[in-house]
């Protein structure tokens, strides 16, 4: 019985591969790139309200649909259901950057764009929610009056998390405002340890998987520099790369991070 099976299941196989083969043969691997248009990336329709777009949300849907918090902490970005300077976090334990910029909240279709950049590799919404947060840095900055950073540092991954996605995602972004809005990149950072998922821990927990996490291999003499990263989720990681920035000299850090989970 197991026999008959087995037999069943290798013939199939044989069949699939000569029928791949036979498909692949008259012009080589080219077909295998003949199924898909040649203009498919360009020709986007908004994954929202189906309409023709360049990007993966249309104009209209980007103004409507992603979720903008009406108050935050000015210091780590979190929603905050009524008008007041700093979150109760914030006022027990200052973290080690000064203020946070976080225009969206960690929500659909946002949330899901990112994902499918992150780990599908998506990079035209990327590039859709790139163009959005270096649109929102510039109107933010011109808004309240504000002096740009001197740098822009893209949060480290460890070499090893890197690797495994084949990018790092905050590189994208950071490179994306660095190039808008002419502010050099600060490149002089390395994260050593691969530290895991932050969510869930303990306080304590996370100081110590994050303690000397990041390496900075230069002297800085009192500049302002700017974190940015895709979402903050608790600010354990992004507090650890400003303590370490300020050991080296850094007078002021920011953070900028597209999104901010809702508590
Ligand atoms: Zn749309
Ligand atoms: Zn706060």
């Amino acid at each position: 019985m197991i026999q008959k099976e087995l037999r069943r299941l290798y013939y199939k196989c044989i069949n699939y591969l000569s029928f791949q083969w036979s498909n692949l043969r008259p012009s080589g691997p080219k077909v295998l790139f003949k199924r898909f248009p040649a203009n498919i990336a360009p020709d986007h329709h908004c994954i929202l309200c189906n309409i023709r777009s360049s990007n993966r949300l249309c104009r209209s849907c980007q103004e409507t649909s992603l979720i903008k918090p009406q108050y935050q902490c000015t210091c780590c970005g979190v929603m905050m259901h009524h008008h007041a300077l700093f979150c109760g976090e914030c006022l027990k334990d200052t973290p080690d950057f000064d203020r946070t910029f976080s225009p969206y909240l960690y929500q659909p279709p946002l949330s899901n764009m990112l994902i499918s950049f992150k780990q599908s590799h998506d990079f035209y919404a990327g590039k859709t929610l790139a163009d959005i947060f270096v649109k929102d840095i510039k109107q933010h900055y011109m808004q309240y009056h504000l002096p740009y950073p001197d740098f822009i540092v893209a949060m480290p991954q460890h070499w090893y998390k890197q690797w495994k996605r084949g990018f790092n995602h905050a590189i994208f972004f950071a490179e994306a405002a660095s190039k808008h809005l002419s502010i050099p990149l600060f490149k002089k950072v390395i994260r050593r340890k691969n530290t895991p998922d932050q969510k869930g821990l303990s306080r304590k927990q996370r100081l110590l998987n994050l303690n000397q996490a990041f390496d900075i291999s230069t002297i800085l003499n009192g500049e302002h520099i700017a974190i940015v990263d895709d979402v903050m989720t608790t600010r354990a990681s992004a507090n650890a790369l400003a303590r370490e920035l300020k050991k080296a000299g850094a007078g002021q850090v920011s953070v900028w991070v597209l999104a901010r989970t809702p508590k």
